[in-house]
């Protein structure tokens, strides 16, 4: 014990232990960036410990979809709960996972047949890419092992979704040629409702042309690009692409991870385009961001090509694998978003981010203003002050987590007009009071 206890030093008030002790996403162990308390939430509304409250813009990284602390995705988890929180997936089923495998098939596009279950939505990735190569070696073709990606992409923080994340923003520098080398081409250019043109496609036609001997698969984010820098990109793209993919015998996986559960004004983002991929991820907005559950979905043909292979089996099982409280959680979150008219309710948020942060495009230094879905753009000139601008937002009530040149927010569905309005009018009164660095 005291050896323990030695490594406590009870002179560090929590947010002193926490700086010195805790890790949090990308950020500097000698020099972190502040981290705010939080009580509680819920709705839209974060609570800090001082009491402070503030309006999320976040959806805490496009999860909380149904807002937070709600009291039917509550229920779900303690009647879940009474149950069962977790029972191994090897040898046992149940309701949860049963009934939420029910939903996704209704949901997702008409040919995935078969879910995989796992644990967070880089784990989806991995298993995507692993279901590509373990097809293609299935069928003997062995060389079928690589991957093309446009730029500009995100797929998650694990070896292989790093590796296929965008090579400059991404972490290729740091991590080197302990990375698998893949094969990227540009990122689409043509904007959602711009003119489609066709020299878009070209650079992916090439590659595949030339290289698809070794290529297992194609993976993109269907028509928003997340992480990677928040683009929109033509539907157009995604059915070019797929005819490709059908031509140069290449799978065709999407990221929906983001994308996923409405936030694009679609239920999925491939509706946008109407172009089913081989394998989907969805992750995030999953359980309605009440905890970490992502799952892999494919086709009657691919499952079986795999199950006759030289494995017999798809070699990937995690030991939280379904986990029952967050498949409850799951299903009742899918539920309680497509018995609802959603699409309205999208648009109803589509419309207030257009009014609101259209006019920020007059700034000299605003580069763009891009709204699609729940999701609404700032895009300056220059790199944020994320320490700064972070500490403004909540001395404003606010909570927005720019990164880069970004400035953006992606709201929990159930954010009421008024507090979407206080919301947008903090973030434009400190966009327009924002100052072009000198350099
Ligand atoms: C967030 C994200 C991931 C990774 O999900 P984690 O749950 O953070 O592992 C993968 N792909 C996309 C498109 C994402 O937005």
């Amino acid at each position: 014990m005291t050896e323990i206890n030695a490594k406590l030093d009870g002179e560090l008030d929590d947010l002193a232990f926490d700086r010195e002790h805790i890790w949090h996403p990308y950020t500097s162990m000698t020099n972190p960036l502040p981290t705010f308390k939080v009580k509680k939430a819920f709705g839209s509304t974060i609570e800090l410990d001082d009491g402070r409250q503030l309006i999320d813009g976040m959806s805490s990284w496009w999860c909380t979809i149904h807002g937070y602390n709600h009291p039917e995705l509550n229920q779900a988890v303690t009647d879940q709960l009474q149950n069962m929180s977790h029972i191994m997936f090897g040898g046992f089923s149940h309701d949860p996972a049963i009934q939420l495998g029910k939903l996704l098939l209704q949901i997702t596009p008409p040919s995935l047949d078969k879910i995989f279950y796992a644990d967070s939505g880089s784990v989806a990735v991995e298993v995507a890419l692993k279901m590509a190569v373990q097809y293609w070696t299935s069928l003997g073709k062995q060389d079928k092992t690589n991957f093309v990606t446009p730029r500009s992409g995100y797929h998650g923080d694990t070896w292989n979704a790093m590796s296929v994340c965008d090579p400059v923003t991404g972490m290729h520098q740091i991590f080197g040629s302990s990375l698998p080398n893949r094969i990227f081409v540009p990122a689409p250019q043509v904007a959602f409702d711009a003119a489609w043109n066709q020299d878009d496609i070209r650079e992916l036609e090439n590659t595949l042309a030339t290289q698809h001997e070794s290529i297992a698969a194609l993976i993109i984010e269907p028509i928003v690009q997340g992480a990677g820098g928040m683009r929109f990109y033509h539907p157009e793209y995604l059915r070019q692409a797929k005819l490709l993919c059908e031509k140069y015998s290449v799978l065709l996986i999407f990221d929906e991870i983001a994308t996923g559960f409405g936030r694009t004004g679609k239920l999925f983002a491939w509706e946008h385009a109407q172009v089913e991929p081989d394998i989907m991820c969805m992750g995030k907005g999953l359980t309605g961001g009440y905890m970490t559950l992502s799952a892999t979905l494919t086709t009657k043909h691919i499952a079986e090509i795999i199950s006759r292979g030289e494995a017999g089996v798809f070699m990937h099982g995690p030991t939280f694998m379904a986990n029952p409280l967050a498949c409850a959680v799951a299903a009742k979150s899918t539920e309680l978003l497509i018995s609802q008219d959603w699409q309205s309710n999208i648009q109803r948020i589509e419309t207030q981010l257009h009014t609101a942060l259209t006019p920020l495009q007059s700034l000299e230094y605003v580069h763009e203003v891009r709204v699609l879905g729940a999701i609404g753009v700032v895009e300056l000139t220059f790199n944020v002050d994320m320490k700064t601008l972070q500490q403004e937002f909540v001395r404003r009530g606010i909570w927005v987590r720019p990164f880069g040149k970004l400035v953006y927010v992606m709201p929990p569905y159930v954010i009421t007009s008024q507090e979407l309005k206080t919301l947008l009018e903090q973030l434009v009164e400190v966009v327009v009071q924002m100052q072009e660095p000198v350099v």
